[in-house]
């Protein structure tokens, strides 16, 4: 641990984490969540971003000189520029438009250079992904991230937050939680927590609209029913650092739920989450139900991430204008009652 830094990108992981002392107190259970809004860009992405242009540099792919192209749906972005800019290296991010003007703006401010292209299924050439890997292609002096197919993505979970959780819950936790969009999170946490036990349960959530659940139940990337205002997560295709994982429960959750228990957590908790990270709450507080006292077994400790906080998604999740035009009313159900539908 160091004293003090010289450089923005040395502060990133290491987080704590934090019981949310509410839904414990409801279920029975211990509910954590890993603090990664506290690293220097606000997401859990920062530690993606410093591992891939880390081990870029280590194996020469990136040099003195080039810039880095990355396709984002805003997160990697942020975590990117803060690495690019400490590591003296230009940044060209590729985002697909209405994700929320937030995250476009944190990456002006960090100096990166913005290209927003049409959200576009992955099939059309014109999609993020594509764009990105193009201007790679076109122009050598780009490297790529690539954090779909980057392994260093899940490598940055496996030896870091993966170990940090083991660690900070005296090795007896006995289910994580995650949400996936490239899954390098999902993917280097539950290889290395099934590596050390592999009694932990680990369980993937999915908003509506992904392809994840019936991915893992049936084999097969069909989208659930339905769309999702949750931002960088959901997923339509097989991806390396989704391979990774080692999911043992898969379930999907609407956005009314995330609603709920976002709203609960704020007043009850003075967390507020960003649409990710309310899912992953969800879905830790539909697992304590599930395993815990409520449904017969024994007190669960129970571990999710918050991936970043609601100042990314003030302008959707806490937005009642926003949640009625997806007609969604916040005061539709009470935790209490979402609980018992669970
Ligand atoms: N939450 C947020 C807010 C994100 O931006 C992302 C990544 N796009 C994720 C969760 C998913 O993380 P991962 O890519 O590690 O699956």
């Amino acid at each position: 641990m160091h004293r003090s830094s010289s450089n923005l990108s040395e502060l990133i992981g290491n987080t704590p984490l934090l019981k949310i002392q509410s839904l414990s107190k409801l279920t029975g259970c211990d509910i954590y969540v890993k603090c990664e809004f506290l690293n220097p860009g606000g997401s859990v992405k920062d530690r993606a971003a410093l591992q891939m242009v880390k081990d870029a540099i280590e194996s020469g792919e990136l040099t003195p000189g080039m810039s880095i192209v990355e396709g984002t749906a805003g997160n990697t972005g942020i975590g990117l520029a803060i690495v690019a800019k400490s590591l003296g290296y230009d940044l060209d991010v590729v985002m697909p438009k209405g994700q929320t003007k937030e995250k476009e703006e944190m990456i002006e401010l960090h100096g990166a250079k913005l290209h927003l292209v049409d959200a576009v299924p992955f099939s059309n050439q014109a999609h993020f992904y594509h764009t990105a890997r193009q201007m790679a292609e076109q122009n050598p002096k780009y490297w790529w991230a690539n954090q779909f197919e980057n392994l260093s993505n899940a490598k940055a979970h496996f030896e870091h937050t993966g170990p940090e959780i083991y660690q900070q819950t005296d090795k007896e936790i006995d289910v994580f939680v995650s949400v996936a969009g490239t899954g390098g999170t999902l993917g280097g946490i539950s290889k290395y927590l099934k590596s050390q036990n592999c009694d932990i349960k680990t369980v993937a959530v999915d908003p509506d609209g992904s392809g994840i659940l019936n991915y893992l139940t049936q084999g097969k990337y069909i989208a659930t029913e339905g769309g999702s205002f949750t931002e960088g997560i959901g997923i339509m295709r097989l991806v390396e650092n989704f391979k990774q994982a080692k999911v043992d429960h898969a379930i999907n959750l609407p956005d009314k739920d995330i609603v709920t228990v976002a709203n609960y957590v704020r007043k009850q908790d003075a967390l507020v989450l960003g649409s990710s990270s309310a899912l992953n709450v969800t879905a830790a507080l539909y697992s304590a139900l599930q395993f815990g006292p409520l449904n017969g077994g024994a007190k669960q400790t129970i571990v999710t991430i918050a991936c970043d906080l609601g100042e990314r998604s003030k302008s959707k999740l806490y937005n009642p204008e926003f949640l009625a035009s997806k007609n969604i009313d916040p005061s539709s159900q009470t935790i209490q009652q979402l609980i018992k539908t669970y």
